[in-house]
């Protein structure tokens, strides 16, 4: 029979080192969190080769005491708590003492570290062997530094991604960090290149720091309180579309995380806006009773659970959905500029920190949680008549129950992964799965956490079904009726009169022709005759040699020359029509934002404005023949929109102009 092993802890060590680092980016993701934990106001975050051979983080925080150094690097260490009671009040971001203990038995790994009125001393392990504590140079706070991380698990390493993939995920979660702690000042440098930098001075100076000050001018600053959550941040007006999720930002109390509940809410407000394959851009920071959420889930993951899923979806949709639609209700939620803190009053961390935790009872949040979860209860029940008429009616199951556990791709509809069936999945581009090596299955939200929610769900899917139905001209009945200033186009179908923007119509179709293209990458080339230069500064060259692969997916044959000098040979052919001194311009001027981040954005504005160059004008007559060809091509969508966003068919009912003459009062 096999001998019972007690593993020793180093080896213990390394195999619980999966579970909590995983990747070089939940290294630094621990780091940073350890250096915000112990107050610290300015973070300095260096890597060189995406993580894997350096990590450093340097922090001005509380520093570590010297008896205690000897003890950060063992299992269940931690300062965060001492008795089970305190699981209850979890405030600090850590509390499992298990990281440190983690990532030193898998690199090696030191603290130089100083308290302030105490030396500064410099400790080692090595794969978990700890050394003795020696005196050292350093200012009041922490230095940690992780080289050759899984060095001694050779398996985990292989399954790294390249260095530069790496690299960009721990951009990610530093973006991240900028966001949910905007009072504190961070730096992060990739192999001596600093790619981020902020300044401490606010959630509007992080969320420009991150996104560049252009996105001001796109989103709506909210401050809202609904069913006792607190909704604040930001959201992207009504024509402002991301070409992916990496855009959205959700901090529930503090903390980053992905929830299908929380996506779908966002994902439904602006189903009426948003185009295929168009996301809205969010940085939305939630508060809600942390008793009403389970942030426990894994100890890795972005995820959590709600009390009451319908309750978060109500408030997140009610709120989302009155700004965009601009219901009255919407002047109580969006910030006005005068009651924004300035920058700089924003609360610390210490502020925060000694802040009591949202009670359900906290009159500053005029608690309405129980009121709204019985509001919810009647209108569920109310929804529940309505829909078994609908049910009788139509003898048609509701969409949900049609796929069962599927219910999250229904629910999130435009815009949401297709295939995926649960939670986790969803989520896949944003929240960095572990490695299935080593890693037990997370316990996922699935299909679950959207048991609650679908029959509200459902009721807006119905809602959108019965609109996308108006939306859609029978393109076979329509009739062309003739013109307005030869520019729009009118078509009567039925009791409705849909005027057309040609010039829109035309142009939106060409748009999507481009983009199509694009995405298939069937991009053909237009060699110039004679080849463009550009010179660019030391600092623009490291900015383009970046966008070189992106350049040249588009279409450009570009290359640098010689030091800092850029030649193109040759464009693609849509793109012809722009200078290129113009389109490097917009390239160079993404530069302050973080790298290369807005290269699609822009290739979209220039595509539309390629599309809006070669679309028919407004005030050109079309034949009778390109007019039906026209709408044939829009396939009869009534709710198209320009790519700049714009209308492009207006509806008119018979109801509506016999108002008008006063037929019916
Ligand atoms: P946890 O954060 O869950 O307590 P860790 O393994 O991440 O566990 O850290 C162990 C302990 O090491 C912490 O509780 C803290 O006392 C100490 N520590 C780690 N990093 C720092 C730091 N940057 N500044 C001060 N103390 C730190
Ligand atoms: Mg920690």
């Amino acid at each position: 029979m096999a001998k019972i092993n007690i593993l020793s802890p180093n080896v213990y060590n390394r195999i619980a080192a999966g579970e909590v680092v995983d990747r070089p980016y939940s290294v630094v993701k621990e780091l940073v969190e350890n250096a915000l934990d112990a107050g610290a106001s300015e973070v300095e975050i260096r890597i060189e080769k995406g993580g894997k051979s350096y990590i450093s983080v340097l922090d001005n925080g509380g520093g570590i005491e010297y008896a205690d150094l000897k003890s950060v690097f063992l299992p269940h260490a931690t300062s965060k708590i001492s008795a089970a009671q305190d699981l209850e009040n979890i405030c600090t971001l850590g509390f499992r003492g298990e990281a440190v203990a983690s990532i030193s038995a898998v690199s090696h790994m030191r603290y130089t570290s100083k308290c302030a009125d105490g030396e500064c001393y410099r400790i080692e392990c090595n794969g978990g062997e700890i050394g003795e504590p020696m005196r050292a140079a350093g200012e009041k706070g922490t230095l940690v530094e992780v080289e050759d991380l899984f060095c001694n698990t050779p398996v985990r390493l292989k399954f790294l991604k390249s260095d530069k993939a790496e690299e960009t995920d721990i951009t990610t979660f530093v973006n991240r960090f900028i966001l949910s702690h905007p009072a504190v000042c961070f730096r992060y440098f990739a192999d001596g290149r600093q790619l981020a930098q902020s300044f401490g001075g606010g959630e509007e100076e992080a969320l420009v720091s991150v996104y560049g000050a252009s996105v001001l001018d796109n989103v709506y600053r909210l401050d809202a309180e609904k069913n006792g959550i607190r909704i604040r941040g930001y959201i992207s007006n009504q024509n402002y579309f991301k070409p992916n999720r990496s855009y959205q930002s959700v901090f529930l109390n503090g903390r980053f995380i992905v929830n299908a509940t929380v996506s779908a809410a966002l994902t439904n407000a602006y189903a009426s806006y948003a185009m295929k394959r168009q996301y809205p851009f969010y940085v939305l920071y939630v508060d809600m009773p942390p008793e009403l959420v389970d942030v426990n889930v894994h100890p890795n993951k972005a995820d959590v659970r709600f009390a009451d899923n319908q309750v978060v979806y109500g408030a997140l949709y009610g709120v989302v959905s009155a700004v965009l639609d601009g219901k009255s209700k919407a002047l109580a939620y969006v910030a006005s500029d005068a009651s924004a803190p300035a920058a700089g009053q924003e609360t610390s961390r210490a502020e925060e920190d000694s802040r009591e935790p949202l009670a359900p009872s906290d009159p500053a949040l005029g608690y309405t949680y129980e009121q709204a979860k019985r509001e919810m209860e009647e209108a569920k029940a109310a929804f529940r008549t309505r829909q078994s008429v609908a049910a009788e009616e139509t003898q048609e199951e509701l969409p949900f129950e049609e796929v069962r556990g599927g219910t999250a791709d229904k629910a999130v509809r435009t815009g949401a992964p297709q295939k995926e069936t649960n939670g986790k999945e969803l989520y896949n581009d944003l929240f960095f799965e572990p490695n299935t090596l080593e890693v037990n299955a997370p316990q996922a939200g699935g299909a679950d956490v959207f048991a609650e929610n679908k029959k509200l769900l459902a009721a807006e899917e119905a809602l959108r079904r019965e609109r996308a139905a108006q939306m859609k001209i029978d393109v076979a009945h329509c009739e062309y009726k003739g013109n307005l200033f030869n520019t729009f186009l009118i078509y009567e179908w039925g009791d409705n009169v849909y005027l057309i923007d040609q010039h829109a119509a035309h142009e939106r179709l060409i748009f999507d022709r481009l983009q199509e293209k694009i995405e298939k990458r069937e991009i053909m080339q237009q060699p110039m005759l004679v080849p463009y230069r550009r010179k660019v500064t030391p600092v623009e060259g490291v900015f383009l040699e970046n966008c070189l692969p992106v350049l040249r997916e588009i279409g450009f044959s570009v290359e640098e020359k010689e030091e800092c000098v850029f030649s193109v040979s040759a464009v693609p052919t849509d793109l012809q029509s722009i200078a290129p001194d113009e389109f490097f311009d917009g390239v160079l001027r993404d530069i302050s934002g973080l790298r290369g981040i807005k290269l699609k954005e822009l290739l979209r504005d220039r595509l539309a404005m390629a599309a809006c160059k070669a679309a028919v004008k407004g005030g050109m007559r079309l034949s009778e023949d390109e007019v039906v060809a026209l709408l044939r091509e829009m396939d009869g969508d009534a709710g198209m929109k320009c790519p700049h966003g714009r209308p492009v068919v207006v509806r008119m009912t018979r109801y509506e102009i016999e108002k008008l003459f006063k037929r019916i009062v």
